[in-house]
């Protein structure tokens, strides 16, 4: 059996007194396709915000490609690991968020490339040549040149699903991607994660509100309420014969 890529153990997450996870547990395989969903603020999307480790954890463990991410302490705390481990471990993972986050003064070309030197000391010439290729597999080869600003909603998130990928991570993350776009916009960044499911053998998390996309995207889903998994299957499962009562008053009322 191979390894996970993944693996979260009795993972604690409180803001102050706000606990959001509770003892979460559960692995991802190299190369599965997850879908994470649930009502808002059952605690989705900081699950990917500790895996990109932008947010420390309260107790528990997350092990990525084999390795902590946040080292234990003497007192048998885990907390996050110095600058270099956080550096070496975020490179294995690339996250595309609700808000593109684009860098507004740099050109489409520059937004891809910019990591890829500065992280990977990837000379120029090499770092665009790869850009040029992830533009033409999200369909926007002819934008490299645009500014962030001349772009649609749809085309700043496909750029950003560019963004991610070169760095060539081995899992990416994907938070509630297409909820801030117009609905006719919506299509085409799908489009691209069905792609990119189907030709590469990623993992990937996608946290989402989109259930038909997550039915036909993933190989499992996710089901999360007040921070625990309370059910999880293959989505043909999930979606059409949930057994748990959450799971079911969920789905009626979104779907
Ligand atoms: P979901 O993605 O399932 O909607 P989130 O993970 O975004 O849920 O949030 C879970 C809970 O944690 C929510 O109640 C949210 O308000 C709270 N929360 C998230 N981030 C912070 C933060 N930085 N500070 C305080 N509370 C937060």
């Amino acid at each position: 059996m191979t390894d996970p890529i993944i693996r979260i153990q009795k993972l604690d997450k409180s803001f102050g007194t706000l606990q959001v996870l509770d003892g979460l547990s559960f692995e991802v395989k190299p190369g599965e396709k997850l879908a994470l969903i649930g009502p808002s603020g059952s605690g989705k999307t900081t699950i990917l915000r500790m895996l990109m480790t932008l947010e420390t954890i309260s107790g528990g463990r997350i092990e990525v490609c084999g390795e902590p991410l946040y080292h234990m302490t003497k007192g048998g705390r885990e907390v996050p690991a110095d600058e270099a481990h956080l550096h070496h471990m975020r490179r294995h993972i690339g996250m595309v968020f609700q808000h593109f986050n684009l860098f507004p003064h740099k050109s489409v070309l520059d937004n891809i490339t910019l990591a890829p030197i500065l992280t990977k000391g990837e000379p120029k010439a090499k770092a665009e040549a790869h850009a040029m290729e992830l533009l033409d597999m999200v369909g926007l080869a002819e934008k490299a040149k645009a500014m962030p600003s001349q772009l649609s909603g749809g085309q700043k998130q496909r750029v950003a699903i560019a963004r991610a990928l070169a760095l060539k991570p081995r899992i990416m993350l994907f938070d509630e991607v297409t909820s801030a776009l117009d609905p006719e916009l919506v299509e085409e960044v799908l489009l691209v994660m069905k792609r990119l499911a189907a030709e590469t053998d990623m993992t990937m998390l996608l946290v989402t509100h989109e259930m038909g996309f997550a039915h036909e995207f993933a190989d499992r889903v996710l089901f999360f309420d007040k921070g625990r998994i309370v059910e999880e299957g293959p989505p043909d499962r999930i979606f059409t014969n949930p057994t748990h009562e959450r799971t079911q008053t969920f789905l009626r009322k979104i779907i």
